[in-house]
């Protein structure tokens, strides 16, 4: 039985009646381009295969039902009027978080029958939490008829996400599951969510990349999100600017210097301004065809992480190393960084060798053993029944 299938057959089980419809929203990976969303600049995600799927049906009575395959509990059941932000630390807040999004914005759902299913890894740095939302929003935005973009869905789940459950996160995850297409990565200026889609075919030349989801996730992560977030708020303050997405690359060593002894301030803006950079060299790369061209500014882009904006572990560390001495073209982590997963862009060829190195050197170790898997740019979020 295929994803919509299942979906389908598991609401009929728990609620007695066809569903309206099904949908599905992918996670993503981030190609390049992080830390940089909530600074205005500009990052580079594409789709994965792997998405989360709901079957969604109207209710008109103010009543809310939640239930996902992949979690012990039964039913949620829950009043529109009772849904308040950082009112639930269950995962049922994500698709109440979009439904209080969409009422709050002055659209009119009434109600909703939802049940879901993912096959994102949760907790990896792919974005399950937006390839849920944006289900979610998706599918109530079709079946309300409300008429919305897809940048607007992604700005609402966002909403959600940040005021809801109450993560700060950027506008990257939700845009992408939202926005991305097949085949292409997407080139997006989180200022204003202007958007472009550029080819992205690595199998046609030969090369393929994969992600390793180290399955770490060190206890400190939220909190060194949130430092890195002041830091970076700090940088721009100091330099008079909105975000440090206004300092050009080069008036690098100008605003460095101005920041004098601001150590570590110094290093979260050279990260930023940097990476912004890197994001654009990527797109100017692939678009002139020299893809292979493209690993040696991802690893730029991983000792920047590493050494400048200290977000990165011994798991991450060690999949770039070893996955450069298996001759990688290109690695680095991806996503908010201690723990989750990185990327490895290589020829077709080494595929298998780079993943026994990685696996090995994981064991010598003594760390857990990652998954790695191949990732294929795939469509954004869509119905499909
Ligand atoms: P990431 O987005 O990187 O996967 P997050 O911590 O942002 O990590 O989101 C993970 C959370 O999303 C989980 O703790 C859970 O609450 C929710 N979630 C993800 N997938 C599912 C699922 N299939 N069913 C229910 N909740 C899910
Ligand atoms: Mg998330």
């Amino acid at each position: 039985m295929g994803a919509e299938q299942q979906v389908r057959a598991g609401f009929v089980e728990l609620y007695g009646a066809e569903p309206e419809g099904v949908w599905a929203a992918p996670g993503r990976v981030n190609l390049i381009g992080e830390h940089t969303d909530y600074n205005d600049g500009f990052v580079m995600p594409f789709a994965l295969p792997h998405t989360a799927t709901a079957a969604v049906s109207r209710r008109t009575d103010g009543r809310l039902r939640l239930h996902s395959a992949d979690v012990e509990d039964g039913v949620a059941e829950l009043r529109l009027d009772d849904l308040a932000p950082e009112s639930d630390r269950a995962w049922t807040a994500y698709p109440a978080g979009v439904v209080w999004a969409l009422r709050e914005a002055g659209h009119p759902v009434t109600g909703a029958d939802i049940h879901l299913t993912s096959t994102v890894p949760s907790g990896a740095g792919l974005s399950s939490s937006a390839a849920l939302e944006v289900v979610v929003a998706l599918a109530l935005g079709d079946l309300f008829e409300l008429g919305l973009q897809r940048w607007q869905l992604a700005r609402l789940c966002q909403r959600a996400e940040n005021v809801y459950v109450g993560a700060p996160t950027g506008i990257m995850d939700q845009t992408a599951s939202a926005c991305c297409e097949a085949g292409h990565a997407l080139f997006l200026d989180t200022r204003d969510l202007s958007q472009k889609q550029i080819p992205f075919d690595l199998a046609a030349e030969g090369m393929r990349l994969l992600v390793v989801d180290t399955q770490v996730k060190h206890a400190h992560s939220d909190g060194e999100y949130g430092k890195r977030r002041a830091g970076c708020e700090k940088g721009a303050a100091l330099l008079g600017v909105d975000a440090l997405r206004d300092i050009p690359y080069a008036d690098l060593d100008a605003a460095l210097e101005r920041l004098g002894d601001e150590e570590e301030v110094r290093r979260l803006v050279r990260h930023v301004v940097t990476e912004d950079q890197r994001v654009e060299r990527v797109v100017s790369l692939l678009k002139s065809g020299e893809t292979r061209a493209i690993g040696p500014v991802l690893v730029e882009g991983h000792a920047s992480l590493r050494d400048d904006f200290r977000i990165s572990c011994p798991e991450l560390d060690l999949v770039v190393d070893t996955a450069l001495a298996g001759g990688a073209l290109g690695a680095r982590m991806t996503g908010g960084g201690f723990g989750g997963s990185a990327i490895v862009l290589t020829e077709a060829a080494d595929v298998d060798t780079i993943t026994k190195a990685v696996e090995e050197a994981f064991a010598a170790a003594g760390f857990t053993a990652p998954r790695v898997f191949e990732a294929v740019p795939s469509a954004g979020a869509r119905r499909l029944g």
